[in-house]
């Protein structure tokens, strides 16, 4: 899989301006990009946290997947993200290795990275991205 470290931790928000008040004003990080993705129907807001990151996610529309998140368990955290090397290789050793994948093929997530999700049945409960800048 080639995973070198955690990209990102995904949290499902329900006001992306209250929480980044708290994520600045209590925790003291800073914002450094606000960014809609239009396909997943959301809005992001990202923190640098040492090499890591902290994307926030608020739903443009109650039937994305945010949105459905939310519904069905409230805000909270959302997905972990994983640095790889290429995604696309590793969606197929991930799904030859027995995981049932959201995505076969990679997509264009926040920041242009290529993205993909494996699903939570398959990884103990923890919806997880794999993402890769080619
Ligand atoms: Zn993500």
């Amino acid at each position: 899989m080639n995973i070198s470290h955690i990209e990102h931790l995904g949290i499902a928000v329900e006001n992306l301006e209250e929480s980044i008040k708290y994520y600045e004003g209590v925790l003291g990080l800073k914002c450094y990009a606000v960014e809609e993705v239009v396909d997943q129907k959301v809005k992001t807001a990202f923190f640098m946290v040492g090499s890591t990151k902290i994307e926030l996610l608020e739903s443009t529309s109650p039937d994305g997947p945010i949105g459905k998140f939310i519904e069905k368990k409230g805000p909270g955290m959302h997905h972990l993200a994983f640095a790889v090397k290429d995604t696309d290789e590793a969606l197929k050793t991930a799904e030859e290795r027995g995981v049932q994948l959201i995505d076969k093929v990679s997509r264009k997530g926040a920041e242009g990275l290529s993205i993909g999700f494996l699903h939570p049945k398959s990884t103990h409960g923890v919806l997880t991205e794999l993402c890769s800048k080619k």
